[in-house]
């Protein structure tokens, strides 16, 4: 090197890491976007599968692939792909596999975006959807049309908690032919697995509860047919769906504790819930695990004693006693997001259904007195105090 001082930059570049023979405990994080191949012949090899090495970052890197991994175990699901998002994750569903005559069938209660893209976005391609009340597999065997391609449904519904009848809709798919595809965020593979349970597709928002910490948006899709997740892959490469390193690291720290958070979560979230109900103003509490949830039964057999970290309730009054509420728990983050480490507290009427009606949102079960609740790990004690001084303040008016 002491012969060539006249070139650093080439030298700076060309220097790598000293090789060790131990290894670092923590994942490292890889940045490249390219790959350097060591011959013509082994480039080949590479994209004809015949041996495993990375090209560039947009097709795949470690860090998303150790993730994708990692998530496949949870759901007993095999060659996922980790995107930039949840919604990139849906997008290489509904965009990857239908075409143009499609027809697709959606739960009425979808995440927001989910529903925007079924009724927005796919007929300017020529696709059409039908929204059904996934509690009513009859409803959704009669949506079926022969151009039916793909059934998309959550398995809890946001923001009222209905539970789907997962059996009868997976027996109505398999009976006509209709892939099914699972957003599994609310209940993750803790508590369900749409794999085990006949469903062709997962799909996650990892922003949420896999990854826990508000930090990083990505996404994770998985199919059990490998022509079906070859179709998704190939279409997230090409339309730039990639996360970054950086992020699939950080999803990765943190899902070292997501079944640590989710059990703590999902036991507050049940005493809360029974704490709610004995509030002042409180009109109802929704709760897959109480046992006044309407589809109580359905969840107790369809999710294992596993009745997640969210709870909605919702309060006498309008808009008054809503401000009234979330004025008097100025610690509680008021922010429309789930899955947080922290508890955080929603208003559906003012933020992911504020696109809808009045009448749209009752017809939903959603007054402007409805709340829904993300419950995180904290003390059990010091959330009955937030909500016990928030119930107070709101039926005080
Ligand atoms: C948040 C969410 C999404 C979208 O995920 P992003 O990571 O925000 O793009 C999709 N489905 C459900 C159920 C969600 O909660």
């Amino acid at each position: 090197m002491t012969d060539r001082p006249n070139r650093p930059e080439t030298l700076i570049r060309r220097l790598g890491l000293k090789e060790s023979v131990s290894r670092p405990v923590v994942t490292p994080i890889h940045p490249s976007v390219v790959y350097a191949s060591p011959s013509p012949d082994a480039l080949d090899g590479q994209y004809e599968g015949k041996t495993h090495g990375y090209t560039y970052a947009r097709e795949g890197h470690p860090n998303a692939d150790l993730l994708a991994a990692k998530i496949d175990m949870l759901e007993g699901g095999q060659g996922g792909l980790i995107t930039g998002s949840g919604m990139a994750a849906v997008s290489a569903v509904l965009l990857g596999l239908l075409k143009s005559g499609d027809h697709v069938i959606g739960g009425d209660q979808l995440y927001g975006r989910s529903l925007r893209m079924m009724t927005q976005d796919l007929p300017r391609f020529g696709i059409e959807t039908s929204l059904v009340d996934p509690t009513d597999a009859e409803a959704v065997a009669a949506a079926v049309r022969p151009e039916t391609k793909l059934i998309l449904v959550e398995v809890v519904s946001n923001p009222t908690l209905r539970v789907a009848d997962m059996a009868g809709i997976a027996a109505v798919a398999k009976a006509k032919g209709v892939l099914l595809a699972v957003d599994n965020t609310f209940t993750t593979p803790i508590a369900y697995r749409p794999f085990d349970h006949g469903a062709d597709i997962t799909v996650h928002s990892v922003t949420k509860l896999l990854a826990g910490h508000s930090d990083v948006t990505l996404g994770y899709v998985s199919a059990r047919d490998d022509e079906l997740m070859d179709a998704m892959r190939v279409f997230a490469v090409t339309t730039g769906m990639t996360p970054s390193p950086n992020e699939c690291w950080l999803a990765e720290r943190g899902l070292f504790t997501f079944p640590l958070r989710f059990e703590k979560a999902q036991a507050n979230a049940a005493e809360l819930a029974d704490f709610l109900a004995s509030q002042p103003g409180v009109k109802r509490v929704l709760y897959p695990g109480r046992k006044d949830h309407p589809d109580h039964a359905r969840a107790s057999a369809l999710l294992n004693g596993h009745f997640g970290n969210m709870v909605s309730f919702e309060i006498e009054g309008g808009r008054a006693q809503t401000n009234a509420l979330v004025e008097a728990m100025p610690d509680m983050a008021f922010a429309p997001t789930l899955g947080d480490v922290g508890t955080t507290l929603s208003h559906p009427a003012t933020s992911s259904h504020r696109a809808l009606s009045v009448e749209d949102r009752a017809a939903l079960g959603m007054s402007e007195g409805f709340f829904r609740i993300s419950v995180g790990i904290e003390d059990i004690d010091l959330l009955k105090g937030d909500f016990a001084a928030g119930c107070a303040a709101a039926s005080q008016i």
